[in-house]
């Protein structure tokens, strides 16, 4: 693992660095009312009364986002609260009707966790620990807009009490590389659980930024916080631009006070929002208005029964079980979409090939990191919009697995798959790129290549046994690609003696 490190003018600097992340829960309904959560309605059209804060109105928990925020707190291996409450965080916004947000200060439903964070996807072994403090669960507020009007500003209620979870990580991160793999691997995580989408451009997952900076070994500096960051790269560049901020005014005599920042990605820097001074003071107390939520042992039996396997667990069973490199184990588990396309793949060629799914299972991760992914990028499509279905893809390989058209002539074939949406089968027909398994006619190929080259014959025999690719290849031209190239090899060794 390499040290990251600030060059000041007065030495080196160490930075800090934690996240608090805000994900949004996956569910058809608000947090304490039934009202539709879907991302881009028309404003306000999703909304009642407990969202709109009307007099009387009665907020009820809705229970799929407790059972989301607790299969989430399993999947980090963090302790499940079988006790919680909600607390009302009392302050007044324009886009906050209720005139207070309810959260979970003091008795968090999720408490400390952890995830492991893989630095380099080329080493398996520089992985790093960091530690989550808690998950809360906690109403979002409404959404202002004063660009639709001259003088006034609009606010959009449809967000109102929308279910979020805050995950609050320990300050265990030290560089941007390491904000920005927590935050891809969290999301990675809340994507295979399903209790977020983590789709951050539409702002169902956003992170606040802590840094601060240190000389290496001292206790923490303070911090600054950066609000509503919303990529991995934007994460990345905050650490990094704070970091040197806080560096250049601290060996300038200068301190860092602990304040809200905002970030601009278009100047990439940082800026002052509010400072301390201006904090708020949030009167949090219990909501009277909610019981407590407890939890049973088959609550929580049902939960952990109903999680997938993880994204570490599968990595792992990727390189044992079934033999794939640490890198091809790291780029298919890395989303979980890209893990199920594989995995139909897998078992579409070994059902096709009658064959173990261990003894297909490299061909497959090659054939799909490689070929398919090179194939998709050229076309600037995703495995999402890819026009070879993973059934069909496993036919393919399954041809070349029975050797039936060679690994080259399999490239032809995925073009066409690409460009017809033709089954394989068909376009190994119809383009006549069955490959010749035919001994005689793979003999009859090498004696002419052979007696066509006297001389390299002479200098293959001479010890020059580089020579061999030539007469494969030569072989192989004079087939128009088609002999089997084992057998093509087989035949030329017994014939070169
Ligand atoms: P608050 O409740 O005021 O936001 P917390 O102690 O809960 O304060 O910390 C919030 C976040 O700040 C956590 O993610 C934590 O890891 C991070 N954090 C705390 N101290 C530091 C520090 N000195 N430098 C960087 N991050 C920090
Ligand atoms: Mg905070």
């Amino acid at each position: 693992m390499s040290d990251y490190r600030i060059q000041g003018a007065t030495g080196e600097w160490e930075v800090v660095v934690g996240l608090e992340v805000h994900a949004q829960i996956s569910t058809q309904a608000k947090l304490f009312s039934g009202a539709a959560t879907a991302f881009g309605a028309e404003p306000n059209t999703q909304v009642s009364l407990v969202d709109a804060a009307m007099p009387g109105m009665l907020p009820v928990p809705n229970m799929e986002c407790i059972r989301q925020a607790v299969r989430t707190g399993i999947a980090i291996n963090a302790q499940i609260n079988k006790w919680s409450r909600f607390d009302r965080k009392n302050y007044f916004y324009a886009d906050l009707p209720q005139g207070y947000q309810i959260s979970q200060l003091y008795h968090p439903i999720v408490g400390e966790g952890a995830i492991e964070v893989q630095l380099d996807d080329k080493n398996p072994e520089s992985t790093k620990t960091i530690g989550i403090e808690r998950i809360h669960v906690e109403q979002d507020a409404g959404k202002l807009m004063h660009d639709q009007h001259p003088t006034m500003s609009y606010v959009d209620l449809n967000r109102s009490g929308v279910a979020l979870m805050e995950i609050v990580s320990r300050p265990d991160m030290r560089s941007p590389a390491e904000a920005g793999a927590y935050l891809a691997k969290l999301r990675t995580i809340l994507r295979y659980v399903g209790s977020c989408d983590g789709n951050m451009d539409q702002g169902s997952m956003r992170a606040d930024v802590n840094v601060s900076v240190r000389r290496p070994g001292e206790p923490f500096g303070t911090r600054t916080e950066t609000k509503n960051v919303n990529s991995v790269r934007f994460v990345m560049a905050v650490v990094e631009q704070e970091a040197k901020r806080q560096v250049a005014l601290i060996e300038d005599g200068g301190k860092v006070v602990q304040e809200t920042r905002l970030y601009d990605p278009d100047r990439n820097e940082t800026r002052s929002m509010r400072s301390k001074e201006d904090a708020h003071d949030y009167r949090y107390f219990p909501d009277p208005d909610l019981l407590p939520i407890e939890l049973d042992d088959a609550f929580l039996e049902e939960c952990r029964a109903s999680l997938p396997e993880l994204p570490d667990a599968k990595r792992h069973r990727y390189e044992t079980a079934l033999g794939l490199s640490a890198y091809n184990a790291g780029v298919l588990t890395a989303e979980v979409e890209t893990s199920r396309w594989f995995e139909a793949l897998l078992a579409a060629s070994a059902a096709k090939q009658g064959k173990p799914e261990g003894d297909v299972a490299k061909q497959a991760a090659n054939w799909l990191t490689s070929e398919l992914f090179g194939a998709l990028n050229k076309l600037g499509k995703s495995l999402a919009d890819s026009p070879v279905s993973p059934e069909a893809g496993g036919e393919l390989l399954a041809l070349v697995g029975k050797g039936t058209i060679s690994g080259s002539a399999a490239k032809q074939v995925l073009e066409k798959m690409l460009e017809t949406g033709d089954a394989p089968g068909v376009i190994v027909e119809r383009e006549g790129l069955t490959q010749t398994s035919d001994t005689g006619a793979i003999e009859a190929a090498v004696d002419a290549v052979l007696a066509a080259n006297a001389d390299k014959v002479e200098q293959y025999k001479g010890g020059k046994e580089a020579l061999f690719g030539f007469f494969v290849g030569q072989t192989m031209k004079a087939m128009q690609g088609k002999g089997n190239p084992q057998l093509v090899n087989e035949v030329l060794k017994a014939k070169l003696g």
